[in-house]
């Protein structure tokens, strides 16, 4: 059998927010406690008992910790190819590719995809297969379809100008608050705070936050920290330079203290408690799922499906794929809920046969096992009036009947991806070859 290993995380996404907060990046909301200023920088303290109020530091603090980051900054930024711009449609584009996937990833494709696409007009009017075939391999598909989305508003909204303000922003498909304060900030030089996993941990540190930092309170605490620290002048500058020291010198395990340039603002630090700040949760427990995609074939053309929206891998193409539900492979032609899920999806009786080749990866806390097995076609599903032939009218699939080469060309997400290259257009498994 053939065993292939394919790692994905999940697609985290922000919700579209409700007007911002009246004063949010001026006064903070908590009560200013005055602190005595000594010649040797203290840490910023949080109070243990009450993890949503910062004991604001003297302003000089702020203006130490703030001349360091940024001499640190001047030796070590991170040279990247969306640093060095004020183009909000380039670091829209990076911040977006960014979510859930490393740097070193990125690079590649914001250099293809900003070639293809160099505005945001340029991206709104490109159809979006188009767009998916220049995303596919990132991960997290819907980051896709919402940029896409954002850019047809930004045209129809704003006449493709990428607009400036907070609320706009932030109004568009798929930006959330940190997104929205990355560019502000540093297209827009608007004192924005950001707060993404580095810069979170880093400001957890800094404070000494005890609670978990995701949480309600304690999340919205660094927030207001990430908020006070901002300088007047060149915030964007600030905050890039607080995501590269969260990313190279504050890093998740054994942080590289000695290179810090703030160390001697840095609470943990001060307490020796690096390695229990930030509060980690119990990781969530992996499932396994066994799955079955299904190679149909019928005059040399392929049956293939397309996503609806709000399903994982929305608007991409696949085999027809559902979840096994006996246990065992041996018994999968009694399998009655895996042949009607595939039946309602494809509007076809299909059946599987023999397994050609099996894959494993991992989405989200799934941990899947799928069998690519020939699949039989067997005709249309009788349309007589019954409750499942009315759930089969209201299928919300797309699906076709293609070439090899055709389908090669569609948007499909990795593991589709993977099996369409095997399948040769004389509609024989090329590479995966025979599974045992
Ligand atoms: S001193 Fe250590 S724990 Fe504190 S911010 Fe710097 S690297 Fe992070």
């Amino acid at each position: 059998m053939i065993t292939l290993g394919i790692e994905w995380a999940f697609e985290l996404f922000s919700n579209r927010p409700s007007r911002p907060r009246s004063g949010r990046g001026q006064a903070p909301a908590y009560a200013v406690v005055t602190r005595v200023v000594s010649s040797t920088p203290k840490p910023f303290i949080l109070p243990k008992s009450t993890p949503s109020a910062i004991m604001p530091a003297h302003p000089g603090e702020y203006t130490a910790l703030r001349r360091s980051l940024l001499a640190w900054y001047a030796k070590h930024a991170r040279s990247l190819p969306w640093r060095g711009t004020n183009d909000p449609y380039k670091i829209w584009v990076s911040e977006i590719m960014l979510q859930q996937t490393t740097t070193q990833t990125v690079v590649g494709y914001f250099d293809r995809f900003v070639m293809r696409f160099p505005s945001v007009q340029d991206l709104a009017a490109a159809k979006l297969d188009e767009v998916q075939r220049h995303w596919e391999g990132l991960g997290y598909y819907r980051r896709c379809t919402q940029m896409h989305e954002a850019a047809q508003e930004i045209v129809a909204k704003f006449g493709g100008v990428f607009p400036d303000s907070m609320w706009a922003i932030r109004s568009l498909p798929g930006i959330g608050r940190y997104t929205a304060g990355a560019i502000a900030s540093i297209a827009f030089d608007r004192r924005e705070a950001i707060l993404e996993a580095n810069t979170l941990r880093l400001h957890a540190r800094l404070t000494g936050l005890r609670a978990d930092p995701t949480q309600r309170d304690a999340n919205e605490t660094l927030w207001d920290f990430a908020q006070q620290i901002l300088p007047a002048k060149h915030p964007g500058k600030f905050n890039q330079a607080l995501m590269d020291l969260g990313r190279m010198i504050c890093l998740p395990k054994k942080p590289r203290c000695k290179d810090c340039p703030v160390t001697k603002f840095c609470d943990a630090f001060r307490q020796n408690l690096q390695d229990s700040i930030p509060h980690r949760k119990a990781k969530a427990e992996n499932i396994a799922r066994t799955e079955i995609a299904l190679l149909v074939q019928r005059r040399k053309r392929i049956l293939v499906i397309r996503y609806p929206d709000g399903e994982r891998w929305a608007k991409l193409w696949d085999f027809p794929r559902s979840e096994m539900t006996v246990e065992n492979f041996a018994d999968i032609a009694q399998d009655a809920k895996l042949l009607e899920s595939l039946s309602l999806m494809t509007g076809r009786k299909l059946s599987v046969g023999p397994r050609l080749a099996t894959l494993k990866h991992s989405v989200t806390k799934y941990r899947i096992t799928l069998h690519f097995c020939e699949g039989h076609d067997h005709g249309r599903v009788n349309q007589a009036n019954t409750s499942h032939d009315a759930a089969l009218s209201d299928r919300p699939y797309e699906t076709r009947w293609v070439t090899a080469e055709e389908m090669r060309l569609l948007p499909l997400h990795s593991t589709a991806r993977r099996l369409a290259e095997s399948v040769s257009d004389t509609g024989t498994q090329a590479k995966l070859g025979q599974s045992e």
